[in-house]
């Protein structure tokens, strides 16, 4: 049984824009979207700042009430002690994060991020009350060798080991040769990809959690082409990178008219 799935529009800021320029970048785009009220096509919004830049957002966005979410962009396995340089699932829920970024294919790949890993950060966001926003997909290599969907089902199956889904998960495909190339994967290979991930989460959790479950696709979106993305039925909304960093172009891509 098909449901609706509110689209979900996210901001991935990767390490750029310190929290001056957050807090600037933040009430832009919310006098932006406020600005496109008439068009706004019900999507919920997300930023993913860089840590230091999460207290500074949570004071913008309480203090005016701002209709935009915010996470991190990484959390530890560990929930505290002797981790230098590693920020806890626990003090982002007390900056009232709602999700988290793990398992970026920049974090697989310039950090050494493995499947375990990764499950383990999923486990560690629920531990917290964070809702993970689970990044998977494969490589230019993976695709000729095994096709599009083989690693990432693969790399959803490791990370959802001994996880309770239904907690909270957003799944976002991110081809890694879409990421940053400007060359994005076509809304077709998307679904192709969504589908099958959608079949792996409801032979793991059910249907019911598969059906409320929002995927995303992530790599090279633009206000240009996110219509043709969300106009396929499993694509739920896009994990945005280089263009989320543009208040213009982001904005239009949370009002993509389908
Ligand atoms: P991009 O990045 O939109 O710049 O391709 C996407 C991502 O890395 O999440």
């Amino acid at each position: 049984m098909a449901v609706k799935r509110t689209p979900f529009i996210a901001g991935n800021w990767k390490m750029n824009l310190d929290h001056l320029q957050a807090i600037a970048f933040v009430q832009k785009l919310a006098w932006s979207l406020a600005d496109a009220k008439h068009d706004y096509a019900d999507a919920e919004v997300a930023v993913f700042p860089p840590f230091t830049d999460l207290r500074s957002v949570q004071t913008l966005v309480t203090a005016d009430s701002l209709p935009i979410g915010y996470g991190a962009q990484d959390l530890s396995k560990h929930d505290s002690g002797a981790y230098t340089g590693e920020i806890s699932g626990a003090f982002l829920k007390q900056l009232d994060c709602g999700y988290v970024i793990i398992g970026h294919s920049e974090r697989r790949t310039l950090h050494a991020e493995s499947d375990e890993d990764v499950n383990a950060k999923v486990i560690a966001a629920h531990r917290h009350g964070l809702v993970p926003v689970l990044c998977v997909g494969e490589t230019a290599e993976d695709l000729e060798a095994h096709g599009a969907s083989a690693v990432p089902v693969a790399q959803l199956r490791r990370a959802l080991e001994g996880v309770d889904a239904s907690k909270g998960l957003v799944v976002a495909y991110e081809p890694v040769w879409a990421i940053g190339s400007g060359q994005a994967a076509t809304p077709a290979q998307a679904e192709q990809v969504a589908a099958a991930l959608r079949a792996v989460l409801a032979e793991l959790a059910g249907d019911e959690v598969a059906q409320a479950t929002r995927i995303l696709y992530g790599g090279s979106v633009k206000a240009a082409n996110i219509a043709a993305f969300l106009r396929e039925p499993n694509v739920d909304g896009a994990l945005v990178g280089g263009a989320s960093l543009d208040i213009d172009e982001f904005s239009a891509i949370v009002r993509f008219k389908k």
